[in-house]
């Protein structure tokens, strides 16, 4: 399906030969095996990117919100008509089970269709003046060049999530993908290459990630980080953005909970649980971290939960009926590893799973996982694991439960699991997240606001609030006659 180097860098419409003393070597999680060498590149490629992308950025930004539509029309289609190789290509890079690459892909497509047709809409405001000789109009302008950081557990939705709405706004694109994942980033660019996207608009830059983002913050022509990623490296861009007073958004972190009341279908729980949870081996940062049942379901829900789960089948993402791939690295592993050792330690039960997978694949594979006699002090009730285990603790009080989801300084999304409205409701209200999913463990869709509170982020992704972000709000005050 590669070559053995793939051109990853692309500046002002150009895409620029690898060096080949100065090359990353992508790998299959599944099996280690090689796919490519992409370009390393570093401060200098991103200074001239950031260039193309502020001269083009008059072109672009001058154009009607029409004209920027039918380019984003044309990538949705040019998308959509190729999700199943690009899914391939996502599942080779990333490992995710096909079935759920191919969807990432139409999802991701889905972004630019929403984007293409929020592009002619970003209205203004006229304001009732108080004072009879002047006229206030509000007007939004795109904010400039924005720099863009994705990570690896979407390598395709996270980047039309962001650059859609940047687009669709009038602004101008440096992305910097994951370096584990540039595959997937490479085809969105190729597909808004097609699509007539003029020179400079979007520019790709794979390689040194400290380099990139340091050149993208010390400009003063970068107007907005968007990032998406950890906590740690979301600080970091915050503090360094101060600088110059960059604009930032921010999907930072999270820690699902997800609560199951008695009042809840048992079946459905189960099986919206193990789709939180398992998605993606737990690579998500919506996914559900830790599991709080009512007393009086937990019997029911824990035999069905165990039985469910010793029914996942583990391995390669592109073998049919594959529910969990491989984790993405070892580092992965290990933090899979020290969460279950930590938990076991401090008296968990582990009731299916607990140990790698062996198949006879080199990835690092781990067994789905489910925990018992979990209390609130350990490493998983607190930190993301970004894996296959699932701690689950029973509850027998409202408030205190919802006291219990909101100790901590995440604030991504929560789920409750009810068939009461008003306790659906109430509930609701009450869990400090900028997202709850109200019997619905998939809440990210492309015409409504992503995003969190607390230490996870700042700002929406997703709806016309996704298209905000980008625009600045300009106030015209009038005198006339
Ligand atoms: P993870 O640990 O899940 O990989 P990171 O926050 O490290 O999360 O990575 C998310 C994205 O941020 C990736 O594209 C990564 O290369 C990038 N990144 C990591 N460190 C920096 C940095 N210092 N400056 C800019 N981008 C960074």
């Amino acid at each position: 399906m590669f070559e053995k180097e793939t051109k990853s860098i692309f500046i002002d419409g150009t895409w620029r030969d690898v060096n080949s003393d100065k090359t990353e070597t992508i790998y299959n999680p599944a099996t280690l095996e090689p796919i490519t060498d992409v370009a390393n590149g570093g401060a200098n490629e991103t200074t001239e990117a950031i260039e193309a992308a502020s001269k083009a950025f008059k072109v672009w930004s001058g154009m009607t919100g029409r004209e920027r539509s039918r380019i984003l029309y044309k990538a949705h289609e040019l998308m959509m008509d190729d999700a199943e190789r690009l899914g391939e290509i996502l599942t080779t890079e990333q490992g995710k089970p096909l079935k759920e690459a191919i969807g990432e892909v139409k999802g991701a497509a889905n972004f630019l269709l929403w984007y293409a047709e929020e592009a002619s809409r970003a209205y203004g405001e006229w304001i009732p003046s108080s004072i009879k000789s002047k006229r206030l109009l509000v007007i939004p302008q795109p904010v400039g060049v924005v720099g863009a950081i994705t990570p690896w557990n979407f390598p395709s939705s996270m980047i039309t999530r962001k650059i859609g709405p940047a687009l669709a706004a009038g602004c101008t694109v440096v992305l910097k993908p994951a370096p584990e994942t540039p595959l997937s980033a490479i085809e969105i660019v190729k597909i808004l290459e097609k699509a007539g996207m003029p020179n400079g608009v979007v520019n790709l830059i794979t390689g040194d990630a400290e380099a990139i983002g340091n050149t993208m913050l010390k400009s003063k022509d970068v107007k907005l980080i968007t990032f998406t990623g950890s906590t740690k490296v979301g600080k970091y861009l915050m503090r360094e953005s101060s600088n110059h007073v960059k604009k930032l958004s921010l999907e930072l972190g999270g820690h699902a909970p997800i609560i199951v009341f008695d009042d809840a279908d048992i079946d459905k729980a189960v099986s919206l649980a193990l789709a939180s949870k398992f998605r993606n081996n737990g690579q998500t940062c919506i996914c559900a971290n830790r599991i709080y049942v009512h007393e009086s379901v937990q019997e029911a829900f824990n035999k069905k939960l165990k039985e469910k789960v010793t029914e996942l089948k583990v391995g390669a993402g592109n073998e049919d009926g594959t529910k969990l791939g491989p984790l993405i690295n070892k580092q992965a592993l290990q933090k899979v590893e020290k969460h279950l050792a930590d938990a076991k330690a401090n008296g968990a039960e582990v009731v299916t799973g607990g140990d790698k997978w062996d198949g006879g694949l080199d990835g690092y594979f781990y067994q789905p996982t489910i925990l018992a006699n979990v209390t609130d002090e350990m490493l998983i009730m607190n930190e993301e694991t970004f894996g296959p285990l699932m701690p689950v603790q029973v509850f027998n009080d409202e408030d205190n439960v919802i006291d219990k989801a909101n100790d901590t300084d995440y604030g991504l999304a929560a789920y409750i699991f009810t068939e009461t409205t008003s306790r659906a409701i109430r509930v609701s209200e009450n869990l400090e997240y900028g997202i709850v999913g109200v019997n619905d463990v998939f809440p990210a869709v492309a015409e409504a606001p992503f995003g969190g509170i607390k230490q996870s982020g700042i700002g929406k992704e997703g709806g016309h609030h996704g298209m905000d972000e980008f625009m600045e709000m300009k106030y015209i005050s009038m005198g006339i006659n």
